[in-house]
């Protein structure tokens, strides 16, 4: 059985259907990746899981526990980062991770953990006085710091510059190599291809795409990315007329971004000698997962909802 098992659930705040129908399942030792738009459901998903919001329909068990009914058993196995967490502003670092520290069995040295994630320098500092990345920093400390048998870490790196994010890489890659299970929610492709074994991409409640990065990455049918400034205006109606060219978009600049699968290529080049069109600053490459997610996540409610601020109905504190 699956450590993690969310079946169908769903999760309305008033007229507004957060998550609608999604299922998952995460094996014991699996790192896996949440991804999609913003208001797409992710928090809300992993707050279920983490037992912080009671599902309206739907089921949701973490090692056998029913993650609402039995929060006091699931904490010892589970360690959070919340994407709103607040702590005790008068508490330090060091007092946090003490107290976190002291709910689980076999806790790591969290002034050890402190210093791999760049703030053991602010250990002694109080949590009002850390800045945004440092409080974001040490939220991952707290999470990891019981050594759970997973952790869930909801926006993961957001908002840290990219010398603290690659730090937070290294001690997720351990904690994987360590054995222990991770869901985290994301928004950079780097990180979820560095770091997680699946993918799962959300919009608008539900599940749009599931499987190994590499696997979304061909999910799309559309394994190349084709772009070039042409000498001549062009149609962008016959490009993608040409069969293997899924879509055309045009930059405001002029230049042209196909995807299309790779015997496409010479096609396209091709249809412009033919036409008397240069390529300009031609490049060919692979898609990326940013590509994919792109792709997979085009719906037309899925941009607009904006991320709201604070959880306010946190009816299981
Ligand atoms: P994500 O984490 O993917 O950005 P969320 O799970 O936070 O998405 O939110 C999903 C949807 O539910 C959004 O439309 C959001 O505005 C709404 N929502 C989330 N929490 C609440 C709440 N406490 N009250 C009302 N609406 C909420
Ligand atoms: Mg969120």
């Amino acid at each position: 059985m699956s450590l993690i098992e969310v079946l169908d659930l769903h999760k309305t705040y008033g007229s507004t259907a957060a998550v609608d129908g999604l299922t998952l399942s995460v094996d014991e030792g699996e790192v896996v990746g949440i991804l999609g738009p913003n208001g797409s459901g992710k928090t809300t998903t992993v707050e279920c899981v983490a037992g912080l919001r009671r599902p309206d329909g739907g089921s949701v068990r973490v090692a056998g526990l029913n993650p609402t009914s039995d929060r006091r058993a699931l904490t010892r196995l589970l360690g959070v980062q919340l994407q709103h967490a607040g702590l005790q502003a008068k508490l330090t670092a060091r007092e946090a991770l003490a107290l976190y520290a002291s709910f689980y069995e076999s806790p790591v040295d969290g002034a050890d953990l402190a210093d791999r994630l760049g703030i053991g320098h602010k250990l002694d500092e109080r949590y009002e006085n850390l800045s945004g990345g440092q409080k974001q920093r040490l939220a991952i400390a707290l999470a990891l710091v019981g050594k759970p048998r997973i952790a869930v870490l909801d926006e993961l790196t957001t908002g840290l510059d990219p010398r603290a994010r690659r730090g937070v890489w290294e001690v997720i890659e351990d904690v994987r190599d360590g054995g222990t299970t991770v869901v985290l929610v994301t928004h950079f492709m780097e990180e979820a291809q560095r770091l997680c074994d699946r993918l799962v991409i959300v919009a608008a409640g539900r599940i749009v795409a599931e499987g190994s990065p590499r696997d979304i990455i061909g999910r799309t049918g559309t394994p190349t990315t084709m772009s070039f400034l042409p000498s001549t205006p062009l149609s962008e109606r016959d490009l993608v007329a040409i069969p293997g060219v899924t879509d055309v978009h045009a930059r405001a600049n002029g230049h042209l971004d196909l995807h299309l699968t790779d015997p496409a290529v010479l096609d396209v080049l091709e249809f412009l000698s033919r036409h008397g069109v240069i390529p300009n600053g031609l490049r060919v490459e692979d898609s990326t997962l940013d590509d994919a997610f792109l792709n997979l996540t085009d719906t037309d409610t899925a941009s607009t909802v904006p991320d709201r601020e604070l959880v306010t109905d946190r009816e299981e504190s």
